[in-house]
């Protein structure tokens, strides 16, 4: 993890919230390169989510809502977490987290677990007094279920049929830790499946399959990847079935995803303390019911840090050894860096020229500084796919050679038929397949290995 954070860092993805005060902990802010990776991360689920399916639509919702919402669907009453102090040294400990009666820093005697309700508090209006109090969200989740009818009315779908969103939440956690792992303000992109009753079961096994191999495509390696059903003792009080996605994160096997069936519990509870119907009408069998709700759950820092942690690879490299994230070129922050083999003035004016035509296309990187060794290697360590270099004899033969990240293979290619060709390798074409007039640079060497 030490390394990952260190690269987070030096890099730019991620830094401590407010660090120049110290910082604030279970707080994040993330770089030029980090906002880049969790765009593409949002992006990719939003992609296969909702604009590839015809039985998803999505929705942004509010992050305060009527105070109501968190009294009927049992936050006020059930988001609470059993919080432990330790007389002697103070820290405070999630009682669920600690082994023994002990304190684990100390080893003093622990207090008595009390009742943590993990939601933050804040108020509307310019009077702060109980009328006024709001809650940030903890979850999304409930945008979706208030909306239901909204969206059903409006859109004249039939079931099943899937509203999805993306969005801040917040919880007061006791501990937070490893890194973006847990924090106190995150992001979820979340999904409620409302089904027909009966139906249930069948989709919740296939959000389960459907969700375990959404990170697998996304280059997550299967063996690090697992699934964990929660034990019916365990189970949420809402919850009939509840599995996790898990990834070996560097501190261990860990939830980075829950899929649980929710029954028809929140449209229910939300129906009860509205007074509206949240039934759904089914005018081909002329059937009113209360859906049942089929909900996968994700973090985007979460997803962040273990797309971050399974790309990451030390390789030797001649006598060196480079690092490199290996990352799938939907996720990749940068997609191909440009650059020039030495800063004179002709060269780095062709350049500038290959740069702004590709620029309108893909996330690109001009980098005319230091040895062009040094340049492959800062590029490798941030996931770059592919790196055009320009040369002196680019000048007279208007090429410019692809240099893949993953194999470290080259290829010499024409300026007019480079975009096309990093739009095809990014969508995973042999490096080998080239374009009109393109050829394998350096033969000799490639025949030798
Ligand atoms: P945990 O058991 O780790 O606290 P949870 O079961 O309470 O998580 P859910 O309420 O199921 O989490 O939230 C769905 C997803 O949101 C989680 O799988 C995780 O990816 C993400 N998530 C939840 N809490 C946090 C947090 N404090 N920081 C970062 N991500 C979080």
């Amino acid at each position: 993890m030490d390394k990952i954070v260190s690269l987070a860092r030096r890099r730019g993805f991620v830094f401590p919230s407010s660090e120049i005060y110290g910082g604030i902990s279970g707080c994040w802010d993330y770089g030029p390169l980090g906002i880049e990776l969790r765009r593409n991360i949002k992006q990719a689920w939003w992609q296969s989510m909702v604009r590839e399916r015809d039985d998803i639509v999505g929705i942004e919702s509010s992050i305060l809502m009527h105070p109501q919402v968190w009294v009927t669907s049992g936050h006020i009453e059930r988001m609470v977490d059993p919080l432990v102090e330790c007389k002697n040294c103070h820290l405070r400990y999630k009682a669920d987290d600690i082994q023994g009666t002990r304190c684990p820093s100390c080893g003093g005697e622990l207090t008595e677990a009390r009742m943590f309700n993990v939601m933050f508090k804040t108020s509307v209006g310019p009077v702060e007094d109980s009328a006024s109090v709001v809650y940030l969200r903890p979850e999304t989740a409930q945008g979706m279920f208030v909306n239901f009818d909204n969206v059903v009315q409006s859109t004249r779908r039939k079931l099943p049929l899937g509203i999805a969103q993306q969005g801040k939440s917040f919880r007061n956690e006791i501990t937070t830790g490893n890194f973006i792992f847990r924090s106190r303000e995150f992001e979820q992109m979340e999904m409620e499946f409302f089904v027909k009753p009966g139906t249930d079961e069948k989709w919740f096994e296939y959000w389960v399959q459907e969700r375990h191999d959404w990170f697998v495509k996304l280059g997550i390696k299967r063996e690090h990847l697992g699934l964990n059903e929660h034990p019916k003792e365990k189970l949420a009080h809402y919850a009939k079935r509840c599995i996790d996605v898990t990834y070996l994160f560097p501190h261990g096997w860990a939830e980075l995803e829950g899929i649980a069936n929710r029954t028809d519990y929140d449209l229910k509870q939300h129906s009860r303390g509205s007074g509206k119907t949240l039934d759904f009408y089914d005018d081909e069998t002329k059937e009113h019911y209360t859906p049942y709700v089929i909900e996968p759950a994700v973090g985007v820092d979460r997803s962040f840090l273990a797309f971050m942690c399974d790309a990451y690879a030390e390789e030797p490299d001649k006598d060196e050894t480079r690092v490199v994230l290996h990352f799938h070129p939907a996720l990749a922050p940068i997609k191909a860096a440009i650059l020039p083999l030495s800063k004179k003035e002709n060269l780095v004016a062709f350049a500038r020229d290959v740069y702004a035509g590709i620029r309108p296309h893909f996330m690109v990187q001009y980098d005319d500084t230091q040895s062009i060794g040094r340049r492959y290697r800062r590029q490798d360590e941030v996931g770059t796919p592919y790196c055009v270099t320009v040369d002196f004899k680019s000048l007279e033969d208007k090429r410019v050679t692809v240099r893949e990240r993953d194999s470290m293979k080259q290829i010499r290619i024409p300026v007019a038929e480079l975009r096309k060709t990093l739009e095809a390798k990014l969508a995973g074409e042999d490096l080998y397949v080239l374009p009109p007039g393109g050829e394998i640079w350096n033969p000799e060497r490639e025949k030798k290995g």
